[in-house]
Parts: structure tokens; C-alpha cells; sequence
């Protein structure tokens, strides 16, 4: 599948797309770990991008369009991608599109994850991550929690709050979102290739995901009746 997933913080993208490349063998790619990969390292990209996330705001345009570029042309992303956090901006939409057009790939269709504020809020403040870069589980402290000593069930590692999950920091990233993000919907809208999905269960949202890709299918393949 090569399909872009949007969503508010919290809308469980990261949840979805890891379900996702169960399915078929899609790569999910992340912009949000590839930076905080980059931060850890402590590579010119992360020194780059670092203060950015640290306040919940969007690193610049080009040094995204940069990383995507080449990681689009991986020879993983020949299965199909997932894209989750990117595009976050008309830009970088813009410059994707073109990306695309180049490459010869055409997208299936952009899945928007719709989750009501106060749910994305309650997740977001109560979400953990394994401090493992090479693992990044997400636990929920409330529903899907760590070990009891606080360690990742997977690897060991401790979980840990990321810099940007402080309440302060959400704040912002939320009013990014509606900024600079949510237009992205109506975007993709008028492009006729955008799947709204009222999403409260990750299971349930990847099944709809699923059934979608299987109709598009259906409907240029030899069985069409
Ligand atoms: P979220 O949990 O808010 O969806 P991500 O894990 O996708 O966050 O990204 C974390 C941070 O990385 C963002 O707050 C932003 O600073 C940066 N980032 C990730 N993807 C992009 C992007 N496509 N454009 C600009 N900044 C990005
Ligand atoms: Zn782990």
C-alpha cells in the first residue's frame, strides 16, 4: 500500500501504521523517528532539528523534504510506504506531490484519523515511550501500561516521557496542528483521494484501512463484475 496518514498528536498514527505493516509488508515511515533518531545520535540533522521539537514546533520544511527524498527512494519503500507525521505542511505536500511525480508512485489514498480533542488530550498526557531508539514502543499508562518497575515489556528499556509530551509543549503542538496541518485535509479533499475516518480504536480503523485498499483493488482488477 503507499498510503499518508493524518491526524492530530495523539490521533494514534504511529498505532495504526505499525498494524498497517503487518498487513503487507509496508514500511512505516516516521519523520518523528527518524528526527528523535537523529537527535539521539547527535547528528548535524538532529542538532538541526532538536530545539524545534523540543518546543512542540515543526522543523523547517527543507531539512523534512531533504530526509524524505532519500528515504523514499530505499529499496524497502518498494513494498509500499506509510507515511505517519509527513506531510505536515501545504509545502510539504506540495513538494511531495511533485516528489511522487517524479519517482513515478502514486499514492492509494491519505487516511485523516478524526479523534475528538479531549481524547487526544487524556492520550497524550498519559503516553510513554521505550527509551530504546531502536524499539520506541508506545505504552499508555492508563490502558496498555509498562512493566510495573516502569521498563519496556519488549526490550527492557525504561520508558520515559518524551520532552515534548510536557502540557506545555502538547499546548503548542496541538496549535501547530490546527495551523499548519489541518489544512492538509482539505488539500487532499479536493485532490478526490482523501478517507475520513472517525477513529476511536486503532483495530477497527486499520480493518476500515483494509477493506478500502481491497475495494480500490477490486474495482480495476479482473473480477469486477
Ligand atoms: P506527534 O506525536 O506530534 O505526531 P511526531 O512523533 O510525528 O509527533 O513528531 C515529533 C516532532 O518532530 C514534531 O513535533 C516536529 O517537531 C517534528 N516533525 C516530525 N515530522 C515533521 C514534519 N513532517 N515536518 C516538520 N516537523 C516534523
Ligand atoms: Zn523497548
Amino acid at each position: 500500500m503507499r498510503i499518508i496518514l493524518l491526524g492530530a498528536p495523539g490521533a494514534g498514527k504511529g498505532t495504526v501504521a505499525k498494524l498497517l505493516t503487518e498487513y503487507d509488508g509496508s514500511v512505516q515511515i516516521s519523520t518523528g523517528d527518524i528526527l528523535r533518531s537523529a537527535v539521539k545520535a547527535g547528528s548535524e540533522m538532529g542538532k538541526q532539528a532538536k530545539d524545534y521539537m523540543d518546543r512542540g514546533d515543526l522543523v523547517p520544511d527543507s531539512l523534512i523534504m531533504k530526509i524524505m527524498e532519500s528515504r523514499l527512494q530505499e529499496a524497502d519503500c518498494q513494498k509500499g510506504f506509510i507515511l505517519d507525521g509527513f506531510p505536515r505542511t501545504i509545502p510539504q505536500a506540495q513538494e511531495l506531490a511533485n516528489l511522487l511525480d517524479n519517482l513515478d508512485i502514486a499514492l492509494d489514498f491519505v487516511v485523516n484519523l478524526n479523534v475528538p480533542r479531549d481524547v487526544v488530550l487524556d492520550r497524550l498526557t498519559t503516553r510513554r515511550t521505550c527509551s530504546n531508539p531502536a524499539c520506541q514502543e508506545i505504552y499508555n499508562i492508563k490502558s496498555n501500561p509498562p512493566n510495573t518497575d516502569g521498563s519496556c515489556k519488549k526490550c527492557g528499556s525504561l520508558t520515559i516521557q518524551r520532552a515534548d509530551e510536557t502540557e506545555e509543549a502538547i499546548t503548542s503542538r496541538i496549535q501547530v496542528y490546527e495551523e499548519k496541518t489541518a489544512p492538509l485535509i482539505g488539500f487532499y479533499e479536493k485532490m478526490g483521494i482523501l478517507a475520513d475516518i472517525l477513529s476511536l480504536n486503532s483495530k477497527d480503523t486499520v480493518s476500515l484501512i483494509i477493506a478500502k485498499l481491497d475495494q480500490n483493488r477490486c474495482a480495476s482488477c479482473c473480477c469486477k463484475s
